[in-house]
């Protein structure tokens, strides 16, 4: 998730940061955006979980047993992460245009 938290230098003021949905602790440096879609069958609609943030390994690995009691793998649930630097370069480009309308998408 992204949160405001307070930083130094001046009283009461705060910064948007990344923090952990499973040790809720700051990301910084390494850290995966985690969602599951499940994969759809005829005409079903799209589902999509709220998506989170993650340290690797442990925190990861916490949340994807968190995530396997709702929204389980063998019920066709497919797990997709990405880089948390990749992902908010992603989100900041998608500010000014609709990935949908954009070809590379990326
Ligand atoms: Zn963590």
């Amino acid at each position: 998730m992204i949160e405001y938290v307070p930083y130094s230098g001046e009283p009461g003021a705060h910064s948007p940061a990344v923090i952990c949905d499973t040790c809720h602790k700051q990301i910084v440096g390494e850290g995966l955006a985690v969602w599951r879609i499940k994969l759809r069958v005829k005409d079903e609609p799209r589902q999509q979980t709220p998506l989170y943030t993650t340290h690797k390994r442990e925190c990861e690995q916490a949340l994807h047993s968190q995530l396997n009691g709702q929204y389980p793998l063998d019920e066709n649930w497919i797990d997709f992460s990405e880089e948390i630097d990749v992902f908010l370069k992603q989100l900041s480009k998608n500010i000014n245009r609709s990935p949908i309308d954009d070809p590379d998408g990326s």
